[in-house]
């Protein structure tokens, strides 16, 4: 088996998107940008023993690595329609493909997106994804936050790094928060003309929260008591609930800003996306990211925010 014999066998036929005039098997993809829309384009890696662990399911790692690129997209408020897959592995193991391709296709098929090339080469294994998205109104970043706005949060937070730091000994609750993020698309969708700026929990909460004030010149207040927490992890883990619900990445929930004017909408959006959408804190002037009560309650016992070098 070479790389076109993989491409064809596991790679060829995932998902589905309108718009691809010419697909997998030529030089490069031909894709119809409808008129009238902006093309938002994100790419992510994922290595292994840094971004999953070694041994994690394959099926895991094909529905995660679409996942967690997905969300970037969500996080502009844009609709991923197209993606591209380039793969390094160190060695041909059909039953590895077979696996990951499946959690890849169902990943592909919940969220309606095509797979429309990419490349495969010999190498430790890494993945790497671009994500096309369309978006007709203008982009939801993480500078339009101004001091005033209240900050939210979707979903819980916590369950990803609480599942990552207990992988593999106990089988928990928390694993599917982990393996099978659910990136917030008709969430980041609904919040354009709400939300001021956005960001998607990727590297822990008081560290993207962190990036929307940098690039918005302004800090955040935090009252850890509203922060929303997975189901059953403080008691579980007195000790470290905070830690991973503060600093832990991976929960792939939407951080996001909102101008007082705009508060009273929320209720009603978070009903329409079926999610809950807890209010977190407070948008200042004053630089930086505050956490009410502050280091006397609770002090990081990580790094805030997961750094590559
Ligand atoms: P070359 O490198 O000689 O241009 P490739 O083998 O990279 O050709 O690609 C052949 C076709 O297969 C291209 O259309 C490419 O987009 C597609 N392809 C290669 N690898 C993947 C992959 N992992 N997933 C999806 N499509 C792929
Ligand atoms: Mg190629």
């Amino acid at each position: 088996m070479n790389e076109f014999d993989i491409v064809d066998e596991y790679f060829s036929d995932i998902g589905s998107a309108s718009g691809v005039e010419l697909g997998i098997g030529d030089d490069a993809a031909v894709l119809a940008v409808p008129e009238d829309v902006a093309l938002v384009v994100s790419a992510d890696m994922l290595v292994e023993s840094v971004h999953f662990p070694h041994d994690m399911a394959a099926v895991d790692i094909g529905w995660r690595a679409l996942a967690s690129n997905l969300s970037d997209t969500a996080a502009m408020g844009a609709r991923p329609r197209w993606f591209t897959l380039t793969i390094s592995m160190p060695e041909l193991d059909p039953s590895w493909l077979s696996d990951f391709s499946s959690g890849l296709r169902a990943c592909a098929e919940r969220y309606s997106v095509g797979l429309v090339g990419g490349d495969i080469t010999r190498g430790p294994l890494t993945l790497s994804i671009t994500v096309l998205a369309v978006q007709s109104s203008d982009a939801l970043t993480r500078s339009g936050a101004r001091a005033g706005d209240g900050v939210f949060v979707s979903g819980t937070l916590g369950g990803a790094a609480a599942a990552l730091a207990n992988h593999p000994t106990v089988p928990n609750t928390w694993i599917d928060r982990f393996a099978r993020p659910q990136p917030r698309i008709e969430l980041g969708e609904a919040l354009i003309g709400v939300a001021s700026a956005a960001i998607d929990v990727s590297d822990g909460l008081l560290a993207d929260l962190g990036h929307i004030c940098r690039a918005s010149n302004c800090g955040a207040r935090v009252l850890l008591e509203d922060v929303p927490v997975a189901d059953g992890l403080k008691d579980c883990f007195p000790e470290r609930w905070a830690d991973w619900a503060l600093t832990g990445g991976d929960d792939y929930e939407l951080c996001f800003t909102v101008p007082s004017v705009r508060i009273p909408k929320i209720e009603a959006l978070a009903q329409r996306v079926g999610l809950s959408l807890s209010r977190i804190g407070t948008i200042e002037a004053a630089e930086g990211v505050r956490l009410d009560p502050g280091a006397a309650d609770w002090r990081p016992t990580a790094q805030v925010g997961y750094r590559h070098f």
